[in-house]
């Protein structure tokens, strides 16, 4: 098109195109450089257990400390990532550090991983799952994986095969995100999945529109019904929590009102003073 146009747009239009490739040019070429100097990081983000009334999982999210542009989200090179299909070395390297990490806090309390649709597809995860325990000599009841409703639609055979080995070996699934993507509900009953996280943009009208609290309500309530456990995201609010407890019977609620995503040292030690104070509160109790 730009040459159709004529001279005078091609000098306006062709510039401008040569940037943004040579930007993607850049960043594939970072990306593999990334994994070649151990630029990757996790933060891990604890999730609430409001019956139990402590941290149980926490969520291991990427992070990339880029030697020029400082540290990097998920949301600033997963997608490319996935489509060079790095994604796959990249996940491998996730699933492996956050059993490693996993392995260091109490014993009660689990590390959830997300996977990417085509390291779930393409990467031999059955393997790598296996691999990453082995190497941590984790429990593998200790390790979850968070699959997003893409992923479940994508070869449903192939999908139900897979979760059902991962089942079998005692690795809990999740479904991420959940109520954000194509509607996978007549799966939901078929597929070994423990969990179901109920995606933030749920809670977003919930202090206003009581419609939107009907739809979190709703959706709570289908998945504890199907035998699911629920996380709600996002909680950043104690209005928000307030609502929650009050409208559905969640178990576990994730969100920057409980903790943001932290370095392993920093979860490390959250963990460790909630077991101290837990251990202090009946000996405090006996004094009163
Ligand atoms: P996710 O799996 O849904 O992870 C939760 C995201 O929500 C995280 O963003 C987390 O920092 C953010 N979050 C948590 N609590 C709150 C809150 O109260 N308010 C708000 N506004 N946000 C909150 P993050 O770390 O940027 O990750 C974004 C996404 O990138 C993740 O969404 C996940 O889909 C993907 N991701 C992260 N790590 C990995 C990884 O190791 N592998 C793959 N394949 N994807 C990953
Ligand atoms: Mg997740
Ligand atoms: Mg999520
Ligand atoms: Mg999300």
């Amino acid at each position: 098109r730009a040459k159709a146009d004529g001279r005078g747009s091609c000098r306006v239009f062709e510039p401008a195109m040569g940037v943004q490739a040579l930007e993607r040019r850049e960043l594939e070429f970072d990306l593999r450089q990334a994994l070649l100097n151990d630029e990757f990081e996790l933060h891990y983000q604890p999730i609430y257990n409001l019956a139990e009334q402590r941290f149980t999982v926490c969520e291991a999210l990427v992070r990339w400390r880029h030697p020029r542009r400082g540290l990097l989200g998920p949301g600033d090179f997963i997608s490319v990532a996935e489509e060079m299909g790095l994604i796959v070395d990249i996940g491998k390297l996730v699933l492996k550090r956050a059993c490693l990490e996993c392995a260091l806090w109490p014993e009660d309390v689990s590390v959830a991983v997300n996977i990417s649709p085509l390291q779930f597809r393409r990467g031999d995860i059955v393997t790598s799952v296996a691999e990453a325990l082995e190497g941590a000599a984790l429990r593998p009841s200790r390790l979850e994986l968070e699959l997003t409703e893409s992923v479940l639609l994508q070869d449903v055979a192939f999908t139900s095969l897979t979760m059902k080995l991962l089942h079998m070996r005692q690795v809990a699934i999740s479904l991420d995100d959940f109520g954000t993507g194509y509607s996978s509900l007549s799966y939901m009953n078929e597929l070994p999945l423990s969990k179901v996280k109920i995606d933030r943009s749920f809670l977003a009208g919930i202090e206003k529109a009581n419609k939107a609290m009907l739809m979190l309500r709703g959706l709570t309530r289908l998945s504890a019904e199907l035998g699911l456990s629920v996380v709600i995201e996002g909680v950043e609010t104690e209005t928000q929590l307030e609502l929650i407890t009050a409208a559905t019977q969640v178990q576990m609620v994730q969100g920057y009102l409980f903790s943001r995503p932290l370095p392993g040292e920093e979860v490390r030690k959250i963990l460790r003073d909630e077991r101290e104070e837990a251990s202090l509160r009946p000996a405090a109790m006996a004094i009163n």
